[in-house]
């Protein structure tokens, strides 16, 4: 090797050298049910619409007003509480990331039930603070003994809760998310409810907010529009008291949402009616491929409140290879933690991907 790369990788953290970047699955030619991503693209006349948007966005300027005016079309679109603001983000990954540089401080801990979504784990090794995981219990329930006992114990900086969670596709229980809130709020912690899928979820926790604002001083929640149906676009937003988020907002990148972001994500909002509609569809298809999963020999299906299914079946490493073979691409999740042994993760796709899952997985056990 070069040596003066080798000097140079010398100053690379040996942790992170001990590290593996996000994986991420090579699906050219596969049917792709891997990564929770909304099936529908735009009609193609909405389509050449956003073309044209995107052509007129002048792209030797820094991101400008255009960003207020998207932040003020997400306020309506949610419905923002009173007393509440607003920050974007380069996908809730970003947000995630800025988090945890924002609450960097000695012996610091992130805590959030496992198995969950594994940027929360990233995002305390890379800044270097402590990852508390607490195990969920084998139906996928929190735990809320063990939960209360160790925030209790850590006083995390922040808490995270996946509502619903990634993989186990599943909403909490309204009671135990209430008393974790309680808990964080008696040591200052922050509680951060991860909505990435909100748009397939029977119940959002911005209602309890809306409801109980003063309860929710300490409570943020984080959005994205990527499973709406814009993962390319890379947008996440964060909602919370505006005295946090004024804070939260320093550790920001200046224009960390690009020209074409902003652009592409209003016209998403200006026909929102089509992304909800898609959504409903997304919804049917769940229901039907959880009956049609739970008539397969072999196949366990845990209810689901996402656009994901998360399935048990006799080897996953097998059903992995033998979907793939058949040209469908799911994600093998088995080994991500004990209690998700033999299981795989589908996305929920059109009607047509469905049946080629539903086709492929018997054969495939
Ligand atoms: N939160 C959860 C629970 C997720 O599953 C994901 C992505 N799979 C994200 C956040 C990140 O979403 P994005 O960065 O695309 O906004």
């Amino acid at each position: 090797m070069n040596p003066r790369v080798q000097a140079a990788l010398a100053r690379i953290r040996q942790d992170v050298q001990g590290m593996h970047a996000y994986a991420i699955q090579d699906a050219r030619g596969l049917i792709k049910l891997d990564a929770m991503e909304n099936p529908y693209g735009l009609p193609p006349a909405l389509q050449q619409e956003l073309g044209r948007r995107l052509g007129a966005v002048a792209l030797n300027r820094y991101p400008g007003p255009r960003i207020e005016e998207l932040k003020a079309a997400l306020a309506r679109f949610v419905g923002l509480p009173d007393g509440a603001a607003l920050m974007l983000g380069n996908g809730s990954d970003e947000l995630i990331s800025l988090l945890a540089m924002a609450c960097d401080v000695p012996g610091a801990a992130i805590l959030a039930p496992v198995p969950g979504f594994v940027m929360y784990e990233m995002s305390a090794r890379l800044q270097g603070l402590r990852f508390v995981g607490v195990p969920l219990s084998p139906d996928f329930a929190l735990d809320e003994l063990a939960l209360l006992a160790a925030l209790r114990r850590e006083r995390p900086a922040i808490t995270y809760l996946a509502y619903p969670n990634n993989p186990t596709a599943n909403l909490w229980d309204e009671g135990a998310v209430r008393r974790v809130i309680e808990t964080a709020a008696s040591f200052g912690g922050l509680v951060v409810i991860d909505e990435a899928y909100q748009p397939f979820a029977s119940r959002t926790w911005l209602d309890v907010w809306r409801a109980e604002p003063e309860a929710h001083g300490h409570v943020l929640i984080m959005r994205t529009l990527s499973k709406f149906g814009l993962a390319g676009v890379r947008l996440g937003y964060l909602i919370g008291a505006q005295p946090l988020m004024h804070e939260l907002d320093k550790v920001r990148p200046p224009y960390n949402v690009s020209s074409l972001n902003a652009e592409a994500a209003l016209f998403a909002l200006e026909h929102a009616d089509e992304y909800a509609r898609q959504a409903t569809a997304i919804r049917a298809e769940r229901a039907r491929l959880l009956q049609a999963l739970a008539a397969i020999p072999g196949v366990q299906p845990f209810p689901s409140e996402a656009n994901m299914i998360l399935v048990r079946v006799p080897d996953a490493t097998k059903a992995f290879a033998g979907l793939r073979a058949r040209g469908v691409l799911v994600k093998n999740v088995s080994t991500m933690h004990p209690l998700l042994a033999g299981c795989l993760r589908l996305t929920v796709g059109t009607p047509a991907e469905n049946d080629a899952l539903l086709a492929a997985l018997p054969c495939s056990l």
